[in-house]
């Protein structure tokens, strides 16, 4: 006997000359024709969950459960279920309330995940679609009929594609705050040049006055060439063009440089500024001198930015198998809402138009980034209110002097 697709989307009607013949498997030449991946099978209702016999279970259900057909029991089968997922309104989670739902015509097509054990361990997403069967003679519905199908390979796609959603969609958040924040950061530097370029017309005998206005024209242009820069450099990691060069890095050299550019503004804020290096035994090691000075940088500057009283140290110890550089800081912290977020390029712990502190939200995804290129790793410790350190580490391939 085959039944037709109205048969099934409308609930299977028999008579009852036919419930001799359930067990014919011709039942089902419709079912697994159209759904070659199924196990189809056919259950006849007890008077409790649990009671019921399954017929004519297909004999993929050994692949799909890891039972043989003739052992599958409604009991063996309801004692796997982890989860029920209905996939409509209409179907309650709780089994005992769909058996009576079924039982009182109230559901004509059942779609649920499931979540089951399996008896060799490991658990698995099954999709089960089913319809009634009625007995036509009495109108009551004494079982379902239907197809479990193996659901993991889809619920896994799908959850991979509500992840990559969600990626999108912060990454979206991201862009739109980095834009608002690009368009103000930019904007500052280049007011003050365009601004002060014209003041410097109106003063043109005033040397003291011009030497003011030019060195604010040329603090701006510096900042937003670091802007731009960090830009460019943020695209270059991301379309992973970034080159890597390998050559004598002196350490100590590398220090000096970054506490010569930052001591002024840190006296400036009256705020102690310190070095600490092994001494004598500074050694150079092979890596990228541009890179490892510009995560340096970073990472002072916004410790400088983000400490308004106390004292900021920074520099590096040798370990036994890499370098360990510190950078201290008395400052504001970094709150345990951000921590999880604050090397996400774009990313800034204040983001509210109101932000008092600057900066486009890319030092520490840059930083990172070239941690990572160099062979190292960064992480940091902070309590809000009560200032940070951030650490990173790079391979101690010490070079020959
Ligand atoms: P930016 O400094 O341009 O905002 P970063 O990527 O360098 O961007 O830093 C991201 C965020 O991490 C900052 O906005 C700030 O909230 C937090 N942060 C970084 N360093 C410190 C620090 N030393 N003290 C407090 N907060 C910090």
């Amino acid at each position: 006997m085959t039944i037709t697709k109205s048969q099934y989307d409308h609930g299977y009607h028999f008579s009852g000359s036919e419930k001799g013949k359930i067990s014919d498997t011709g039942t089902f030449d419709f079912l697994v024709s159209e759904n070659a991946d199924g196990v189809p099978f056919q259950l006849i209702f007890g008077q409790q969950i649990g009671e019921g016999i399954y017929l004519n279970t297909g004999a993929g259900v050994k692949q799909l459960l890891g039972i043989s057909p003739e052992d599958f029991t409604e009991k063996i089968f309801h004692d796997m279920i982890e989860e029920i997922v209905p996939l409509s309104d209409d179907i309650p989670a709780d089994p005992i309330m769909t058996r009576r739902k079924f039982i009182n015509g109230e559901i004509k097509n059942y779609r649920a995940e499931i979540l089951v054990k399996l008896p060799g361990g490991g658990k698995k997403w099954i999709l089960d679609t089913s319809v009634p069967m009625i007995d036509d003679e009495t109108g009551t519905v004494t079982g379902t009929m239907g197809i479990l199908y193996d659901d993991t390979t889809r619920k896994n796609i799908l959850e991979k594609l509500v992840e990559a959603r969600k990626r999108t969609d912060d990454s979206e958040n991201l862009k739109a705050a980095f834009l608002h924040n690009i368009s103000h950061e930019i904007r500052t530097p280049l007011n003050a040049i365009v601004g002060f370029s014209t003041l410097l017309e109106e003063y043109p005998e005033s040397r003291e006055k011009r030497r003011e206005y030019l060195d604010i024209i040329s603090r701006s242009s510096d900042h937003l060439l670091e802007i731009i820069d960090n830009i460019v450099e943020i695209s270059k990691i991301e379309a992973k063009t970034v080159k890597i060069s390998r050559e004598q890095v002196n350490l100590y050299k590398v220090i000096r440089t970054v506490y010569d550019q930052f001591s002024c503004i840190a006296s400036e804020k009256a705020i102690v500024f310190n070095y600490i290096v092994p001494g004598e035994s500074d050694p150079c090691i092979y890596t990228d001198n541009f890179k490892v000075t510009q995560i340096l940088r970073n990472l002072v500057s916004n410790a400088l930015k983000f400490t308004m009283e106390g004292r900021i140290e920074f520099g590096y110890t040798l370990k036994d198998k890499y370098i360990e550089f510190h950078v201290s800081d008395t400052g504001i912290g970094i709150s345990s809402e951000q921590q999880a977020n604050i090397f996400t390029r774009f990313y800034q712990g204040d983001n509210t138009s109101k932000r008092s502190y600057g900066g486009t939200g890319l030092g520490l995804a840059i930083s990172k980034a070239y941690v990572e290129l160099l062979g190292g790793n960064i992480w940091f410790t902070s309590h809000n209110g009560e200032g940070s350190t951030f650490r990173f580490t790079l391979p101690k391939e010490i070079a020959v002097k």
